[in-house]
């Protein structure tokens, strides 16, 4: 079984709409989990229980506000890390997905539904990608409960009606053990890890500040030179050139 954590970034008045997450093994779920507990418990008394919400820790704003701009910067490169190498002593690295979406390109779209049926798909191809490589799993998506419960409830309701009629809807793909769940985000530190994913691909694509996402790069899903796991939804996709665009176009 793989666990999917789903966050997303980008207010209604903004250029883009990111959902980003990661895929873990059942297995390196715990490991994860320590790993994060271990970072937080090195912070400064009032930190420590704080959740890691990539926009203020990186605005330095509420709790963070009192944690120097060294010890977020360490922070933050501490969680480059565990994306992108795994926890310490674990086999089960997470798999990276995102997708960016450029709103005033699909202006006859409901944002929320064709980002979130792009990024459903991609953990759905991986799956079906290990399964012909003789190693098959199930996955089950968890967000945060009081911001994406809502959302995708909602989108749920709206891909069941439209029954067979589209291969996106997530109850249809095959890798999908079982609807989305929906936990606190304070409780599960692998969901802020999710916000971390989405928050950076969001700040890539919207303010051109790619300094995290550049490192973040190696551990989206991929194959070859092929990056499968973050997707730019742009009318312009044959000019872009972020690293998403030119896979798309190879
Ligand atoms: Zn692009």
């Amino acid at each position: 079984m793989h666990l999917l954590y789903v966050d997303e970034a980008g207010p209604d008045n903004r250029e883009y709409f990111v959902v980003g997450g990661l895929t873990i093994h059942e297995q390196g779920v715990l490991p994860m989990a320590d790993a994060l507990e271990q970072l937080a418990s090195q912070l400064p008394d009032r930190a420590r229980g704080a959740e890691f919400h990539a926009g203020p820790m990186r605005r330095g704003a509420g709790v963070w506000r009192r944690i120097t701009p060294q010890q977020r910067a360490q922070l933050r490169q501490a969680l480059v890390e565990l994306l992108t190498q795994g926890a310490p002593g674990s086999q089960h690295a997470p798999v990276l997905f995102a997708v960016a979406m450029h709103r005033a390109s699909f202006p006859h779209h409901d944002t929320h539904e064709r980002a979130y049926e792009e990024f459903f798909a991609r953990p759905n191809g991986l799956l079906g990608r290990l399964a012909n490589a003789g190693d098959p799993h199930r996955c089950v998506a968890i967000a945060d409960k009081s911001t994406l419960e809502a959302t995708l409830q909602r989108l749920m309701a709206v891909w069941r009606a439209q029954g067979a009629s589209t291969g996106a809807a997530i109850g249809r793909m095959a890798a999908y053990a079982e609807v989305p769940l929906f936990v606190d985000s304070q409780a599960s530190r692998l969901i802020q890890l999710a916000d971390f994913v989405a928050h950076w691909v969001y700040r890539a694509y919207e303010q051109d500040d790619t300094s995290v996402l550049d490192q973040l790069l190696p551990a989206f899903d991929s194959e070859g030179e092929s990056i499968h796991g973050l997707v730019h939804l742009i009318h312009d996709y044959r000019t872009c050139v972020c690293p998403a665009c030119i896979s798309r176009r190879r």
